[in-house]
């Protein structure tokens, strides 16, 4: 066994399970330990669904062993006879199963407490290989087992979720953080609203093909697009290939110079909700909301964080002209000139909006969600945003989806992201 000879630790899971194969589980495990992996700034190379045949498992688990540096395993760690993942890996690896009379102890104790006895074919559990380290499972009875071998670590999880996770993120994560240390990893999220992913693409790609030791990842969804950069940073002197220091701050920036004022956060925990109310805080100002087609989403969504009392003074859902007239004052005649779905009357829900609630800033938002009520001229997806302040009223025309929902969900994004551009100074719109 040979290791690989790149500097990235080549990582893969193999997933064990007949009913992986016939489809009546998903395979949810992997891209949980994904997303960790991903986290924590490193990278999954493979994943490979096994069934419980012994013949297949024992083919599937020497050739990823073999192709890396971390194997996790889950699934099949279950007391019953068709749960053979230890025994078969054990096997290969030429070690013994032999009972660990603790965690046989901490197995009966478990059934004790729910009134029951053990049955016997849980002692199966209990059998720890010699040359492998328990890994406890804080929320079921199967431990898990963890092996260094010639420069590889494998692990062992149960296939049940909750177990799984649990032990990935209390035993393993950690282990993997001591191995690979933080300063050799690298990981940055660049989240987006309002490009759209094919237009980012195209503009990242002279970057991208600059830097093709680094992994670019997009994760597209209604509330933009997250642009996800990892790499390796150098380690062990000068024997391992990486992106040293400058290279990397030059390609963050770089990024941030070709993504513009579309970029609102660079944690991926962040929101952009949360970026607007501490844009807000930090200019003193309050926000308000008229919402036709949205229905009240903006105003969910700008309170979705916490501390928003002190940014947010309220919102007025108008559906019905008649409540854009008697609420917020939209004189009828433009409503009769240019429909309640154009860009004079999402300006004047803003501004009736902004001087109703005695507000610094405030946004309009009015279109047509479909999937009915198109014409060819406003047709479905059609949508104004309006934002106003005292210096005065911008609006833009959005031709978003067919889908109701996504339509909805991306208008109240998007009318968010107006006052984020009005608080940083950027271009918001057209003048009113
Ligand atoms: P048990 O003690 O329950 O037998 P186990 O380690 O043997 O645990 P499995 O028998 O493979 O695990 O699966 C147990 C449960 O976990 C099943 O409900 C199965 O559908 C689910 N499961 C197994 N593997 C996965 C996976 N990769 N993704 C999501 N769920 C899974
Ligand atoms: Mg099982």
């Amino acid at each position: 066994m040979t290791l690989p000879a790149t500097a990235a630790p080549r990582i893969e899971v193999l997933s064990v399970g007949d009913e992986l194969l016939a489809g009546t589980t998903q395979d949810t495990n992997s891209s949980f330990i994904a997303r960790e992996l991903f986290a924590l700034g490193l990278g999954l190379s493979r994943v490979t669904l096994v069934g419980d045949t012994a013949a297949d498992l024992r083919q599937a688990f020497a050739a990823a062993l073999d192709r890396s540096r971390v194997l996790i395993v889950t699934g099949g760690l279950g007391p019953t006879v068709d749960d053979r993942t230890k025994e078969v890996v054990a096997e290969h690896l030429g070690d013994e199963l032999e009972l660990d009379p603790s965690v046989l102890e901490d197995i009966r104790a478990r059934f004790a407490a729910r009134g029951r006895a053990m049955p016997e074919i849980n002692k199966k559990q209990a059998m720890l290989p010699r040359g492998g380290h328990a890994i406890p499972n804080p929320v079921g009875s199967a431990p898990g087992v963890h092996w260094s071998r010639a420069g590889r670590e494998i692990f062992l999880l149960p296939g049940v979720p909750a177990e799984m996770q649990a032990m990935l993120r209390a035993t393993v994560l950690p282990q993997l953080a001591l191995l690979f240390p933080a300063a050799e990893r690298r990981l940055v999220t660049f989240r987006t609203c309002g490009i759209a992913e094919s237009e980012l693409a195209e503009r990242l790609q002279p970057l991208m093909q600059q830097h093709g030791d680094v992994v670019w990842a997009f994760y597209p969804s209604w509330g933009g697009v997250d642009v996800k950069l990892r790499g390796q940073a150098p380690a062990g002197g000068v024997s391992r290939a990486g992106v040293a220091d400058e290279r990397w701050a030059g390609l963050c920036d770089g990024v941030r110079r070709v993504i513009g004022h579309y970029l609102y956060s660079e944690s991926p925990d962040v929101t952009l909700a949360e970026v607007v109310r501490r844009l807000l805080v930090a200019r003193g100002w309050t926000m308000a909301v008229a919402e036709s087609c949205t229905g009240g989403l903006v105003a969910a969504r700008a309170t979705e964080v916490s501390g928003s009392s002190a940014v947010f003074t309220g919102g007025f859902v108008t559906y019905a002209n008649e409540a854009k007239t008697a609420w917020l004052g939209v004189p009828e005649d433009l409503l009769a000139v240019h429909g309640a779905v154009s860009a004079p009357v999402a300006a004047a829900m803003a501004r009736g909006a902004l001087d109703r609630a005695g507000a610094h800033v405030a946004v309009g938002v009015t279109g047509i969600a479909g999937p009915k009520g198109g014409t060819p001229e406003k047709p479905v997806g059609l949508v104004f945003l309006a934002l106003a302040s005292p210096e005065g009223c911008w609006t833009r025309r959005l031709h978003l989806t067919q889908r109701r929902d996504m339509n909805r969900a991306i208008a109240s994004q998007l009318a968010l992201d107006l006052v984020r551009r009005h608080c940083c100074g950027l271009p918001v719109g057209d003048p009113e």
